[in-house]
């Protein structure tokens, strides 16, 4: 198993309240899986992929990497796990401005300290992303879409054991939304490249190979399809 969530509560304090963020819940994910985890705003979705994407860390309950208790880790482990082992693509996109698209998919690799043959592997990865002539741009000079293909190069470019994507099409139409999940799932069936993704939109799930049900910070449901 590539990730797993063991009983993992996260609370926030707000004011003299507690908030419940997640109330608990256990969940893995194995090499090779299109998981969503669905379920409407405020059900935890964000919470528990910033904890599976160690950037943020579980109130109480255990959060394993390849095995390995994320709490046992120093912040610089932390680090260099987050940097080589996990891909992250967002909502906005959080691209950098002034980098063209090939230079902030460069980045990845520099701060994963991947440094061997890293021209050719940006080059690959904008390619495999549909974005060969595009390479040059800066981000105000490239489209939604293609912002969001960026950022699925600069994930995939470290050949990462998972890529973790948090409402991945929430800020696109639908068809630029369509055209992004049609390619993950060409990364996830031709390169074997896992995903863990959220989305409230049922287009979106239709498309999952499994879906993760979240509500008020409880796992409601979770199928996989044949
Ligand atoms: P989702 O991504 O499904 O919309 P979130 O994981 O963002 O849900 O939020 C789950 C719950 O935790 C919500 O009630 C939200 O208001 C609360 N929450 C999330 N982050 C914080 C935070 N930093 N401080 C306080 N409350 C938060
Ligand atoms: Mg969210």
């Amino acid at each position: 198993m590539i990730c797993q969530l063991i009983g993992v509560k996260k609370t926030y304090p707000m004011g003299d309240l507690t908030v419940v963020a997640l109330s608990g819940i256990d969940v893995g994910v194995d090499a090779g899986e299109f998981t969503v985890f669905a379920g409407p705003s405020g059900s935890g979705k964000t919470t528990a992929l910033n904890l599976i994407g160690c950037l943020d860390r579980p109130s109480s309950g255990q959060v394993l990497l390849d095995g390995r208790d994320v709490a046992t880790l120093g912040d610089d482990a932390l680090g260099q796990v987050r940097a080589k082992r996990i891909g992250f693509i967002f909502q906005s996109f959080n691209l950098i401005p002034v980098l063209t698209a090939a230079e902030n998919v460069e980045l990845a690799l520099r701060l994963a300290g991947l440094d061997a043959g890293r021209k050719e592997k940006v080059e690959q990865a904008l390619v495999d992303v549909g974005l060969k002539d595009f390479m040059g741009r800066r981000p105000n000079q490239l489209s939604g879409g293609q912002q969001q293909r960026v950022a699925i190069a600069r994930a995939l470019v470290k050949k990462p054991a998972i890529i973790i994507a948090d409402e991945p099409t929430a800020n696109l139409d639908s068809h630029n939304g369509e055209a992004i999940l049609d390619l993950m799932r060409l990364m996830n069936e031709r390169d074997r490249v896992t995903f863990l993704f959220s989305t409230h939109d049922p287009m979106v799930m239709a498309r999952a190979r499994r879906v993760v049900r979240l509500k008020d910070g409880a796992i409601v449901g979770d199928e996989r399809m044949a």
